[in-house]
């Protein structure tokens, strides 16, 4: 089967700007998610085909082969793209998303595991875990860092690992066959020490074959302002340990969900209120304090104020997770209509059906009746 175009896999131009690449990625990733198509193979294949198309044009290098050699850029034994077939593996695919939605503590900032360069081509990673975490509104506009407890497996106290005598180290078995072309030389996985370079010396009591124990611990995630439902964040390094002195543990995946709130409704980085005032309220003026997501404001009502009037409080919505601009804080006017009357207010009523002041003129006293927004802190 012939792969599709890259570039078509993300819906973009040949002449899309990183920006735009990221963009289009990351529309993507949210909309394909794992965790919001369970056991959906289409949704999971595009996903992944998402990923794989990002990780080749967000890369300067390996976008300018593939706009010159297509595919073939990354298929022959040169090509060392890693997706000889086999497709990225999804860990691989949520630890880019530090780098896709991520703020300053992620993707890096935590163990410090990755960036030396080492030695050793292969390390040994324990595998990665996922939690969930739950945020309000109101978390979600500050950012916030949540601590959470998590069983990790850890290597356990007194455990020692020694050097692999049957790879010396390296992980690998160098296996030398005779063909037809002469002998060839192949590198397997060290069947000893699956790889790692290292097996357990001693073993202390509790711990499971590989040395390793399961341990509760408090991990803080700083979770940045923005962030929004079905995004998943990495904690690196606070996933699973793995055997031997040269492992790098794996990684924690968290993977947001946002509370429901009472009273606001969040549509991007806007957010929307419905405020009820009473039938004087908007008739005479009045002074109101709202709540917003991050703190209680007061706002003025006008004298002859409509009902389906929205006022719109500038930068007091959330903060886009890619950190330029702030939404706005939406406040929808509702008139409350009386539904008893005395008999008193009710014979005033009458009196004033004829009243021309009660006399509905939407084109007079405020033309864009339904869509008028007042900006009010700007
Ligand atoms: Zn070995």
């Amino acid at each position: 089967m012939a792969k599709q175009d890259y570039y078509e896999i993300l819906g973009i131009s040949k002449s899309a700007s990183q920006a735009e690449i990221k963009k289009a990625y990351r529309k993507m990733a949210i909309k394909y998610h794992p965790d919001k198509n369970p056991d959906d193979k289409t949704a999971e294949e595009k996903f992944k085909l998402a990923a794989e198309a990002y990780e080749i044009l967000s890369d300067e290098n390996k976008k300018a082969r593939y706009d010159q050699y297509g595919h073939a850029a990354f298929d022959g034994p040169q090509g060392g793209g890693g997706f000889g077939g086999g497709g990225m593996n999804m860990d691989d695919i949520f630890s880019q998303f530090g780098d896709i939605f991520g703020g300053g503590g992620f993707g890096g900032g935590f163990g410090g595991f990755g960036g030396g360069g080492g030695q050793r081509q292969a390390r040994v990673k324990g595998s990665n875990m996922r939690i969930r975490v739950k945020l309000t509104l109101e978390e979600i506009a500050k950012g916030v860092e949540k601590k959470v407890k998590v069983r990790r497996k850890v290597q356990a106290e007194g455990v020692t690992y020694k050097t692999c005598t049957t790879c010396n180290g390296s992980g690998q078995q160098m296996r030398v066959t005779n063909t037809i072309l002469g002998r060839m030389q192949t590198a397997t996985t060290c069947s000893t020490c699956s790889g790692a370079g290292e097996i357990m010396s001693s073993k202390p009591n509790g711990a499971d074959i590989q040395g390793l124990i399961v341990k509760e611990e408090t991990v803080s995630i700083n979770i940045p302002a923005g962030v929004t439902e079905g995004v998943q964040l990495k904690v690196g390094g606070k996933g699973n340990e793995a055997p031997g002195k040269n492992s790098i543990a794996g990684d924690l995946l968290v993977l947001i969900e946002e509370i429901q709130h009472e009273n606001l409704k969040r549509e991007g980085t806007n957010i929307h209120y419905d405020l009820y005032i009473n039938f004087s309220e908007a008739v005479l003026g009045a002074s109101k304090e709202v709540e917003t997501v991050t703190g209680k404001v007061k706002i003025k009502i006008e004298p002859g104020t409509q009902s389906g009037k929205i006022l719109r409080l500038k930068g007091k919505g959330l903060p886009s997770i890619e950190r330029y601009g702030t939404g706005d804080f939406l406040i929808h006017i509702n008139v409350w209509t009386p539904q008893e009357l005395s008999k008193e207010q009710k014979s005033f009523f009458e009196n004033m059906l004829e009243d021309e002041n009660f006399t509905p003129a939407p084109n007079k006293s405020d033309k864009s009746f339904f869509e008028k927004v007042k900006d009010m802190f700007s």
